[in-house]
């Protein structure tokens, strides 16, 4: 498992460097200084709990998904719009599939 970071939306704010429980991301220069990336260090050790993806104010992380999840290749990103959460898959053809959730309605089964 592993993430992808856009560095052309990162904008150095460090939340996913502060989120991370395994401590494998870091900060190529000073926080929210013009040029400081997120990077991550080990790849192999993310274990795909997805919060760096929630944390980033700028949508800018994507997750890679498993064979059985959408193929190699296939990535998943997370956004919030007007209090829904959405996760949209990318699939390698390009082709795009969303998983709405309204978090007021997520818990009530
Ligand atoms: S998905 Fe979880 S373990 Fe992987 S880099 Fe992000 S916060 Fe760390
Ligand atoms: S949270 Fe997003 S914008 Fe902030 S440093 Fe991490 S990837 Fe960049």
């Amino acid at each position: 498992m592993s993430i992808k970071i856009d560095t052309s939306l990162c904008i150095g704010c460090g939340k996913c460097v502060e989120a991370c429980p395994g401590n494998l991301l870091t900060l190529t220069g000073e926080k929210n200084k013009p040029g400081t990336k997120a990077q991550i260090l080990i790849k192999e050790d993310c274990w795909g709990c997805c919060s760096c993806l929630k944390e980033c104010p700028k949508h800018a992380i994507s997750f890679f998904l498993g064979a059985d999840m959408g193929g190699r290749g296939s990535v998943t990103h997370y956004a919030k719009e007007r209090g829904l959460v959405i996760w949209t898959i990318t699939k390698t053809d390009g082709s795009e599939e969303k998983i709405v959730i309204d978090p007021k309605n997520a818990n009530k089964y």
